[in-house]
């Protein structure tokens, strides 16, 4: 399961590792948490229109990357909080979902700026894997009302981390990341890449510094924490 705060965040973030373990047969849920209604600079479009045009385009990156299900939480962008609302809808979809394993950003980074919905989706997560999801006295109408059981996550794998402790290999996987991720158009100005440069190159560029040393061409890291048996 991948938890995230904007469209285009899933692939940013976990795109290589995501398309290798859809290769090796593993089950995916996207469950996205807001609607993506501030992330323009083209002032003619408005947030109606924005937000269909990047619901759309969500869909298509995750259809293109094998992805199962897609749960849209659609709070507004920039409008992650730490409630018991939100909470309660991430814990109801890893009830739902039951996930092995949970990718979220890493509401701990702090080195260089990160958006506020990254941190909050970050943290809001973290505790909906431990202990809410868990302990079937949290949120008890999961269970009674809904027919949920609760759900143990294995592990949790942050991205962004300031001091990674996981490397994937993902050189066979990066062009499939690039690819899902260039179905995210209306970002295509925000990525800020360099003239005569593609979003592409920058990709396979950070993949490819991360990878020396490590004797394969393009890798992804993150920060792992693994549940007690
Ligand atoms: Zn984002």
């Amino acid at each position: 399961m991948v938890i995230f705060a904007h469209p285009d965040d899933a692939e940013i973030g976990s795109g290589g590792v995501i398309a290798r373990w859809v290769a090796a047969g593993c089950e995916v849920t996207y469950v996205l948490c807001t609607n993506g209604s501030a992330g323009t600079a083209d002032r003619s479009l408005s947030p109606e229109q924005l937000v269909d045009r990047r619901a759309a385009e969500q869909r298509a990156a995750a259809d293109f990357m094998g992805v199962k299900n897609l749960v849209m939480l659609r709070y507004p962008d920039g409008g992650l909080e730490d409630t018991r609302e939100f909470r309660g809808d991430i814990v109801r979809a890893i009830r739902t979902h039951r996930p092995h394993t949970v990718f979220v950003h890493d509401p701990h980074r702090i080195k260089g700026f990160q958006h506020r919905d990254h941190r909050i989706a970050g943290v809001v997560a973290t505790d909906a894997v431990y202990p809410f999801a868990r302990d079937h006295l949290h949120f008890p109408e999961h269970i009674t009302d809904d027919g949920l059981e609760p759900h143990k996550v294995r592990e949790l794998w942050y991205w962004g981390p300031d001091q990674p402790d996981v490397i994937v290999d993902v050189s066979r996987f990066v062009d499939k990341q690039i690819a899902a991720l260039i179905r995210h158009e209306s970002q295509m100005p925000g990525f800020n890449v360099a003239q005569g440069q593609t979003i592409g190159d920058r990709v396979k560029k950070g993949a490819a510094d991360l990878a020396k040393g490590y004797g394969f061409k393009h890798g992804a890291v993150f920060r792992r924490l693994i549940a007690r048996r």
